[in-house]
């Protein structure tokens, strides 16, 4: 991630998502389960340096690749 990403939008497709849970035990401050299991983000506007990078590692540990982060500036 480059240092200078200050907002970043935040997203799970939920097509993709396999339900694997490891979103929310990683980061629960971002991500929590749908009553179905499947990962959903609980802000999508992200403009903290330190959600932006915890979202990232997040991005690279969703089996699935299912966490969608785009960064915005
Ligand atoms: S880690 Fe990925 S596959 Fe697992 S619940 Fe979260 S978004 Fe879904």
């Amino acid at each position: 991630m480059a240092a200078s990403v200050t907002r970043a939008h935040l997203a799970v497709d939920k097509a993709e998502c396999q339900g694997a849970g490891l979103c929310h035990a990683l980061a629960p401050e971002l991500f929590r389960l749908d009553p179905q299991g499947f990962g959903e983000a609980v802000v999508s506007d992200l403009d903290d340096p330190d959600d932006i990078e915890a979202a990232d590692s997040v991005v690279g540990g969703c089996p699935a690749a299912a966490v969608l982060l785009t960064y915005l500036d």
